[in-house]
């Protein structure tokens, strides 16, 4: 049975107030009612009404829509009935964001996601038939939401992923914290899960995550999640690795996953773009990496050496009296767009001073260099 009454209200105070707009508010009826949103509505974490658009026609057909000025196929919906419901929508949840669903909106993710969960209130606008009239989206509403690149023959769809995948974000709501903390799209895909029986049918769950080494644990999780990331959506590791900087890739995956790691641990990156460079200008750099030129001085020597070489190599330390390393890339950075790290570990000891400028997680060093391990076919 459906914890929805039948005006279709949910009536509990406090939590995020959300309310649908639609001609088919039944359509929220058992889905809002089932499982985890069922509860988190039962205990009041969050409030869900939908709400009959048809309320607002001034007609006793009760019209929403019309035909589209200059004729075409479909229907329109009307933006005197959207502008009605949607004021009546502002007085009774003061401070809503109103959202249109819409095709071609912003594109719903986690990031999102979690964004619209910091709302205290939200309206969802669920189109049908061919659209909605423009002028509710430029000057009705808030925004325009949509779920993918792929059309649907109406909002509701549309308002209950969204629904689904913010009301998840609400405190509360999933048991324990960290399932939405750990959960796809966090920060790249989840790791794999096994539960009994440790074997079946001969597949055999991994051994390590029956060893009860939590470490051991959470490190294998980590370079899962990180390798799966890179070989399945290596998109995602772009989103989530996106910087200021262009780091070159010179050199195979794995001294240079030695080298990032060795980055990452020193300075404690978070955030790391990639420019992956062609054979020939590899070769090149590789090249230039077994005589590196090492920049102990100013930046204009720095900055000269980018101009003729393309190359850089930063030393760890800086001599006595001259300019922090870091500085020094961070400033060619910032006036190059691009830095190339020298091939390999570097020749001095922790010496890959061009990481205070880029930024990254140890595991999305890993997807990363599992992505590139594919794409130089070694993967
Ligand atoms: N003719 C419109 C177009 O080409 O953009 C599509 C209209 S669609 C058939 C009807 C309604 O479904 C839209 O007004 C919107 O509310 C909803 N809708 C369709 N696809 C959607 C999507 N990907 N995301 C969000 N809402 C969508």
């Amino acid at each position: 049975m459906s914890p929805l009454p039948s005006d279709g209200v949910f009536r509990h105070a406090g939590g995020m107030q959300i309310r649908v707009v639609t001609i088919f508010p039944n359509f929220f009826d058992s889905c809002l009612g089932e499982g985890l949103l069922g509860k988190a509505a039962g205990k009041g974490l969050v409030r869900i009404e939908a709400v009959d658009l048809r309320a607002y026609t001034d007609d006793k057909h009760r019209t929403v829509d019309d035909e589209p000025f200059g004729g075409g196929a479909g229907m329109v919906m009307k933006v005197d009935v959207w502008d009605r419901a949607i004021a009546a929508a502002r007085a009774a949840l003061p401070g809503a964001r109103v959202i249109l669903l819409s095709p071609q909106g912003e594109t719903l993710c986690e990031d999102v996601a979690r964004r619209l969960a910091r709302e205290k209130a939200l309206v969802f606008c669920c189109g049908r038939y061919e659209g909605v009239d423009e002028r509710v989206s430029a000057h009705l509403v808030d925004q325009e939401l949509s779920i993918g690149d792929y059309v649907l023959t109406g909002g509701e769809a549309a308002a209950l992923t969204a629904i689904d995948a913010i009301a998840r974000k609400l405190p509360g709501v999933v048991g324990r914290s960290e399932s939405v903390d750990t959960d796809t799209f966090t920060a790249g895909l989840k790791y794999p899960q096994y539960t009994r029986p440790a074997t079946y049918k001969g597949w055999k769950a991994p051994a390590v995550l029956l060893g009860g080494d939590h470490r051991k644990i959470a490190q294998w999780r980590a370079e899962q999640a990180a390798k799966r990331t890179g070989e399945r959506r290596p998109d995602l590791l772009g989103r989530v690795l996106a910087g200021r900087t262009r780091l070159a890739l010179v050199d195979p995956p794995k001294a240079l996953a030695a080298l990032a790691q060795q980055a990452v641990t020193a300075y404690g990156l978070r955030e790391l773009a990639v420019c992956v460079t062609d054979a020939d200008q590899r070769a090149q750099w590789r090249e230039k990496a077994q005589a590196p030129q090492r920049i102990y001085g100013p930046l204009a020597n720095a900055r000269r050496r980018w101009k003729d070489n393309r190359f850089v190599h930063l030393a760890a330390q800086a001599g006595p009296g001259q300019a922090a390393p870091g500085e020094i890339a961070r400033q060619l950075v910032d006036e190059t767009g691009e830095i190339t790290l020298t091939w390999g570990l570097s020749p001095v000891p922790g010496g890959l001073v061009a990481a205070p400028v880029i930024e990254a997680q140890p595991s999305e060093i890993i997807g990363l260099f599992a992505w590139l391990a594919r794409f130089f076919g070694r993967g």
